[in-house]
């Protein structure tokens, strides 16, 4: 399973990768969590990130790219993988088929997952994040909470309100998304790949994409 997740912040691209990796045995690779995890870490990569994610904009597709690289060459991802917030633009797109050719990989499926936005702010201002890098379960508030309040169910660590997910951040992370990202969709289903869903049920996504897989033989 090679698979891409396309969405808005907030889509459920995270939730949809996780079930869909303890169904299949394929990696998620969220480019956001590994970014966190470096700017945590407080290494090059982070720090060359930070100022742009805490602003809610794309980190440069060149620093993406070179993560992306390293990170497909391991060894895990020969039992497929899911794209959890990669590609982010065209010029990211156009990067990874070039490296899937490089690497004898071809893309199954790319799933854009269209949520009404009403739902995605709603979402995203509840959404709270373990802020243990090697954690980073996802919570709700409203609902998801975590069983001891501010307290990771998972590892004990602290859960916060990540600093791209106030009002002004999530504004812009919109933005960003529909001028860079949303593109994508259409780049994809000219590619023949795509397949796009309406539902807010993470087991009706699941099952659907499940079944164009099949479908696909
Ligand atoms: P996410 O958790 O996927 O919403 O990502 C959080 C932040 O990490 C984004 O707002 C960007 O600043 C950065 N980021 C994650 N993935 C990418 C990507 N593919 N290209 C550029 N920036 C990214």
């Amino acid at each position: 399973m090679k698979l891409i997740l396309l969405g808005a912040p907030g889509a459920g691209k995270g939730t949809i990768a996780n079930l869909l990796a303890a169904q299949s045995g394929a990696v998620q690779i969220s480019t956001g969590d590994i970014l966190r995890g470096a700017v945590e870490a407080g290494n090059e990569l982070g720090k060359q990130a930070q100022a742009f994610m805490s602003r809610g904009e794309l980190v440069p597709d060149e620093l993406v790219m070179d993560l992306m690289e390293s990170r497909l060459r391991e060894p895990d991802c020969a039992q497929g993988f899911l794209l959890d917030g990669f590609p982010r633009t065209i010029p990211q797109a156009q990067a990874l088929g070039e490296l899937f050719a490089k690497l004898g990989l071809a893309l199954d499926l790319a799933v854009n997952i269209e949520v009404p936005r009403d739902v995605i702010l709603d979402r995203l201002t509840t959404r709270r994040t373990c802020e243990n890098p090697a954690c980073q379960a996802i919570y709700n508030i409203k609902s998801k909470p975590p069983q001891v309040d501010g307290v990771c169910d998972k590892c004990g660590g602290n859960i916060v309100q990540r600093a791209d997910e106030t009002t002004d951040a999530i504004a812009h992370r919109l933005r960003t998304y529909a001028d860079k990202t949303a593109p994508l969709i259409d780049y994809y289903e000219q590619l023949g790949v795509l397949l796009t869903t309406r539902s807010t049920s993470s087991e009706d996504i699941v099952a659907a994409v499940t079944a164009q897989l099949a479908d696909n033989g």
